[in-house]
């Protein structure tokens, strides 16, 4: 058995150090939090009641919350949250509100949307039309006015991005509150699924229009993403008026059935939390600037070997035209269609990037003496 967990162990710690193309942070270590693997934690129902099983990191999960409250500009009277197990579940929870709140509803959301909000959709069977997407992956806004002027008796409701998991392509809030107004829209619910932005978007010039302050209803955040982890978190945060419509107790726990599972994971409060405590908002500035200065290294220096490469502002995501499947594979980039994309997580530094490179540069010159031969 032993020979077995050794090789996992091997396989996973060096594809960690490799991969290139996907949005989690590598520079994280928990090894403080090892004692816990030991212990049952279950953090069941809403993490402000406490449950008849005290085996929870509640407290600790409430101030990671209200941590998350504060970055995007709000409360814990106005909001009210819980760590899920990642984006997904957070976009999902806040579709499930939208729903609550406008049952006859439509929702909106562009074609660069993460895939598993179809899904999320599916499953809570509400209505929903596709807008077509720019170029750089933001939500093309001449498409959404037109959809939305055939259909302004309709509740609606907008699932915006706040960076495209492609593209890193931002949705502005401001072009979704000019058609709201031009077309009068009484009902709608605003969902922000900045999974991978949420923890580098409040802390950057300028910063995206996404939070509280601006009037959107929820927003979901992954906390394996930016901040990483062993495992798969996250957080969601809601206008408290649209939890409380959903809230009902439930006796055999002793707690409200607020959230989407029932039994939740009580140890990735605790890593969101101990991260909070190390970076705070300073920390996560320069942890933001850090990955931006390496993701600027990146697209020059692909851009001075010859190859396509941009970014959306100062997005930590590159977009470069796809490397062959050989490199794909060694820097396990994501790719869709034709394009690539190098993402400078905390974790990657220029050293990494210059391997890269150093491979690029020795595959196109192979490239180029094979057309020569020819
Ligand atoms: C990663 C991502 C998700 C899914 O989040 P998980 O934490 O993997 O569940 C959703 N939306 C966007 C834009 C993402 O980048």
């Amino acid at each position: 058995m032993k020979d077995r967990i050794d090789k996992i162990y091997k396989r996973i710690s060096e594809h960690s150090d490799s991969f290139l193309g996907y949005p989690l942070a590598k520079d994280f270590s928990y090894q403080e939090f090892a004692p816990f693997l030991d212990l049952c934690i279950n953090n069941i129902g809403d993490p402000e009641s406490p449950s008849t099983l005290a085996i929870d990191t509640k407290d600790i999960e409430k101030e990671c919350v209200a941590f998350f409250a504060d970055i995007l500009s709000t409360n814990m009277k106005e909001t009210w949250g819980y760590i899920t197990n990642g984006g997904t579940e957070g976009n999902l929870y806040g579709l499930y509100l939208a729903r609550e709140s406008f049952p006859e509803a439509v929702v909106y959301y562009s074609e660069s949307t993460h895939y598993s909000v179809k899904k999320n959709l599916h499953l809570l069977n509400i209505k929903n039309i596709v807008v077509r997407s720019q170029p750089n992956g933001e939500m093309d806004y001449d498409d959404l006015e037109q959809i939305i002027s055939f259909r302004r008796d309709k509740p609606a409701i907008f699932f915006l991005n706040i960076g495209t998991t492609m593209t890193e392509a931002v949705d502005k809030l401001d072009e979704i509150k000019r058609i709201i107004h031009k077309y009068a829209i009484k009902d709608y619910y605003i969902h922000c699924d900045a999974a991978f932005l949420g923890l580098i978007a409040p802390f950057i010039e300028p910063k995206p229009k996404f939070d509280f302050a601006e009037g959107v209803d929820s927003i979901a955040i992954s906390g394996h993403k930016f901040i990483g982890g062993p495992m798969p978190s996250g957080v969601v945060l809601v206008k408290r008026n649209h939890r409380n419509r959903i809230a009902h107790s439930v006796s055999y726990i002793g707690a409200m059935d607020t959230t989407i599972t029932g039994s939740r994971n009580g140890l990735t409060p605790l890593f969101i939390w101990s991260f909070i405590q190390k970076y705070g908002k300073q920390g996560l500035i320069e942890r933001a600037r850090n990955s931006q200065k390496v993701s600027a290294y990146t697209e020059k220096r692909l851009k001075e070997i010859g190859i396509n490469a941009w970014r959306n502002n100062d997005a930590l995501t590159v977009v470069l035209d796809k490397p062959s499947n050989a490199l794909c594979d060694k820097y396990q980039l994501a790719s869709e269609g034709n394009i690539a994309h190098v993402i400078c997580v905390p974790g990657i530094e220029k050293v990494q990037i210059d391997l890269f490179i150093e491979d690029l540069k020795r595959e196109k010159k192979g490239a180029l003496e094979e057309a020569q031969l020819v």
